[in-house]
């Protein structure tokens, strides 16, 4: 049975079941608020980053961002080594 997920802007994802492939539909009305819902593409495994990513902006929320220090801790490294193979630099 083919199952097909959509998106309300207003209560989320929902899957719905199909009978049939036929149709192939695009878009439906959301079970909870009859408003119209738009088919969701991406497949299951990829739900997770976007839909995160996708609520935080509806709450008003920025993205965290790395501190410089948070950046330096992975970065120092690097360029302390890049800095000592150039001895001639000194
Ligand atoms: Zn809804």
């Amino acid at each position: 049975m083919p199952s097909y997920t959509f998106y309300c802007d207003d209560c989320g994802e929902f899957t719905l079941f199909f009978k049939s492939m036929e149709g192939n539909k695009e878009s439906t009305d959301c079970p909870i608020c009859s408003s119209a819902s738009k088919r969701v593409f991406l497949p299951p495994n990829l739900y997770s980053m976007p839909n995160a990513l996708k609520s935080r902006i509806e709450k008003g929320m920025e993205p965290r961002r790395m501190t410089r220090e948070e950046l330096g801790t992975k970065k120092l490294p690097q360029k302390r080594s890049a800095v000592a193979s150039r001895p001639w630099q000194a």
